[in-house]
């Protein structure tokens, strides 16, 4: 049988490793894409020891130019889109960039796949972030948006792009709607990396303090590697659709740093908690209920965050330089 082709952008990010991982597992001819093949990582591909050969195109999603000779060049029979500005935090910083890469990308892969009329299924990382302030909880694929930051409203407009490609041109375009989901390659800017790298330094006194913003909120969290199967799976559908991968529960973030500090047996007194860091705005509570893509996708999840979080102390701790 003929091996199927699939392009990643944003390869060398968690998602895009993890997901490497599983089609080379599936025995797929990989395409990953990269801003700039100067800085090319091939640090996380190294970590998960991905035997395939990994095919690097530099390709800047910004320009139309780069897509369309990528496409033709392979004419892949998936693209999964995880290229993107993908903190909330430096999305107030830096609004502009954030909402013009992580809009205008999108809209120049679909529009590239129509004009070229090929029949590549695309996946589109959407975000729980585009819901923002919720009326009412579980979120499910119709709670209405009302996002909270630039990223989100970047997150939005790429999520309603892709619907309007699949109502309009009959594009195949599935809008993953991922909560958060963490792992041992997740970014040092992202919260539980942090609070478990953080703490890790402590205990081995390199650090004096773990500095955090407000963390009496709660949120959904879950494991990369189980989420990224998720995206595959929506793939092997015969019909796009939108489909949100969470847990279907939330945690507070503070339970998540008392965890930790009492796993790896530090004081509480090295928490400080900096008004500061807040957010300009901010949901008390978010939790997804994943109903559809376990019925429709045949998706697979039950793990609990205590049980990732303990999974993600040992793994750090067993690689720590
Ligand atoms: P990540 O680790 O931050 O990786 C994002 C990748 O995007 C980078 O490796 C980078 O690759 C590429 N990129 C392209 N343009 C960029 C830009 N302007 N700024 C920064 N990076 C840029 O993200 P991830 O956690 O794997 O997430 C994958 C996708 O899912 C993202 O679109 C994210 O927004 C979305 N998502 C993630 C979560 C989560 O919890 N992880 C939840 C919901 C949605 P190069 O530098 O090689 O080009």
């Amino acid at each position: 049988m003929k091996k199927k082709i699939a392009i990643i952008s944003g390869i060398t990010g968690q998602d895009g490793a993890y997901l490497a991982q599983l089609l080379s597992r599936e025995n797929y001819t990989i395409v990953g894409l990269t801003r700039s093949s100067h800085n090319f990582s091939t640090k996380n591909f190294k970590y998960l020891d991905i035997k395939a050969e990994i095919l690097i195109e530099e390709c800047d999603l910004l320009d139309f130019s780069s897509i369309i000779k990528v496409l033709l060049k392979y004419q892949p029979d998936e693209f999964y889109n995880l290229a993107a500005q993908s903190s909330v935090g430096i999305s107030f910083e830096q609004p502009i960039g954030t909402i013009n890469y992580n809009t205008q990308s999108v809209l120049n892969i679909l529009e590239s796949v129509r004009l070229l009329q090929l029949e590549t299924k695309i996946y589109q990382a959407s975000s729980s972030e585009m819901f923002g302030q919720v009326k009412s909880l579980p979120v499910t694929e119709s709670t209405p948006m009302h996002p909270l930051s630039p990223y989100a409203i970047s997150k939005a407009s790429g999520f309603w792009i892709g619907v309007n490609y699949r109502e309009s041109y009959k594009v195949f375009c599935v809008n993953g709607i991922l909560f958060n989901h963490e792992s041992y390659l997740r970014s040092p800017n992202f919260f539980v990396k942090k609070v478990i790298r953080t703490s890790l330094e402590i205990k081995k006194g390199l650090r004096d303090e773990l500095r955090v913003g407000n963390i009496d909120v709660k949120r959904d969290f879950g494991y990369a590697p189980d989420y990224v199967t998720a995206m595959w799976l929506s793939l092997q559908q015969n019909k796009a659709d939108d489909y949100l991968i969470c847990s279907g529960t939330s945690i507070y973030l503070r339970d998540i740093i008392t965890y930790t500090m009492d796993y790896l047996k530090i004081s509480k007194n090295k928490l400080v908690e900096d008004p500061t860091l807040f957010r300009p705005t901010e949901m008390e509570d978010m939790y997804g209920d994943n109903k559809k893509a376990k019925t429709v996708l045949g998706w697979e999840y039950d793990k609990s965050f205590f049980d990732v979080l303990e999974i993600l102390i040992n793994e750090e701790d067993k690689n720590f330089i």
